[in-house]
């Protein structure tokens, strides 16, 4: 029998190709004046942005819209929120990426609570209750990667006053979007280096969460559920993406990439993560590496580490087992035995980091003068549900790996 364990709210999902059709009927749920975030340029320039203001407007809807242009932070949230705060909308839709879903799940939680995002910040606010309530908050992702369709944290990146950079989270179940379309006909025109970053995100929360200390029933399913839709999808996708074949030939791909991609964000909602997010939040923070590409560019030399780690001082952890599960899932072999399995879920990671082009960490600018920094900065709440606690000479030699 399993720990006890409970389900962490979800959003109502809508899927499959077309479903962006349903905004404006979801948006008339919640009222007649909807604030649209997106970023800087991709979906306001697409074929879909003109169709969807028809739409919007001939269902009654008054719409404005703010653009977010890289990675949110708390002057661009509390700024937003100011500016309407006289004339709150009664619903924000954020459509793109996850820095645009993340700017518009904190405008929305914060538009009528009447606090700052550094009220509630996790570790560098003042640590506040979050008092609510939010506004409706509606998820359109047009990439396929970090889930926050479907999660109830924004992470927000800027500086202390007078210290170093930071990226944290504001985080409440009430932030948890009301609805999550996730159309694929939104992810036709994804370039291959953001289907490659946020491909290996969602790939990066789908093995954190299987191997997690915090993992249940529900969280394998839901993870198991995810590798296998990405298996197939991310390197065929990211291949065909590449040689500038027609959007009509990626869709089954970008259908599977883009549940792939929900899976893992409902996957860390309720499991939690592990080293890989441990490490990427304290390089982010100090140096300009994007999310998604720097789970990529460590995936397998973590995941080689804690196999090992695992192997020499917890043989008995069932994590081991997960671990081949997940190697069985993307060699899409179910009969492969289990230390055979390991060995080659190692291999096809190693494998997809070079078919997917990813970077190295000094190609960022990281030099080993940075490790020390690093390894101690790496021990946020995502390591504690490592699978093994690491040492720092294992932090250490990971990112050696990668430099
Ligand atoms: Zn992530």
């Amino acid at each position: 029998m399993s720990a006890p364990f409970a389900v962490a709210r979800l959003p109502r999902l809508v899927v499959g190709p077309g479903r962006l059709a349903e905004l404006p009927d979801v948006a008339a749920a919640f009222g007649r004046h909807a604030l649209l975030v997106t970023g800087a340029r991709s979906f306001r320039e697409s074929a879909a942005w003109d169709p969807l203001i028809v739409a919007l407007e001939a269902a009654g809807i008054a719409w404005e819209h703010l653009a977010v242009s890289g990675e949110p932070s708390p002057e661009l949230v509390d700024g937003a929120v100011a500016a309407r705060r006289a004339d709150p909308p009664d619903v924000v839709i954020g459509i793109g990426g996850g820095s645009a879903l993340d700017a518009a799940k904190a405008i929305a939680g914060l538009l009528r609570s009447g606090t700052t995002t550094l009220d509630h910040l996790e570790g560098v606010g003042r640590g506040l209750a979050y008092p609510g309530p939010a506004t409706p908050f509606v998820a359109v992702p047009t990439t396929a990667g970090t889930g926050s369709e479907v999660t109830k944290n924004a992470v927000l990146s800027g500086h202390l006053p007078g210290g170093g950079p930071f990226k944290r989270s504001f985080r409440d179940e009430a932030l948890v979007a009301r609805v999550a379309i996730l159309d694929p006909d939104l992810l036709a025109g994804c370039p291959p280096a953001v289907i490659a970053g946020d491909g290996m995100d969602a790939l990066t929360q789908l093995l954190e969460a299987l191997t997690s200390t915090g993992a249940s029933p529900f969280t394998d399913a839901v993870a198991r559920a995810g590798l296998a839709a990405a298996a197939g999808a991310l390197p065929s996708w990211h291949a065909a993406a590449l040689a500038g074949a027609p959007g009509v030939a990626t869709l089954t791909d970008r259908a599977a990439m883009s549940w792939a991609a929900c899976c893992s964000g409902i996957a860390l909602a309720n499991a939690g993560l592990g080293a890989v997010h441990g490490i990427v939040a304290a390089l982010g923070a100090r140096l300009p590496v994007p999310h998604g590409t720097g789970c990529g560019v460590l995936l397998a030399a973590t995941t080689r580490a804690n196999l090992a780690a695992l192997a020499a001082r917890a043989p008995g952890s069932p994590a081991l087992a997960r671990y081949a599960d997940a190697g069985r899932i993307l060699a899409r072999y179910s009969a492969l035995p289990d230390e055979a399995a390991r060995d080659s879920l190692v291999a096809e990671l190693q494998a997809w980091t070079e078919a997917l082009g990813l970077p190295r960490l000094a190609d960022f600018g990281m030099t080993p003068a940075d490790l020390p920094a690093v390894v101690a900065d790496s021990r946020g709440s995502s390591m504690r549900t490592n699978p093994i606690a690491l040492t720092d000479p294992e932090i250490a030699a990971i990112l050696a790996e990668c430099l």
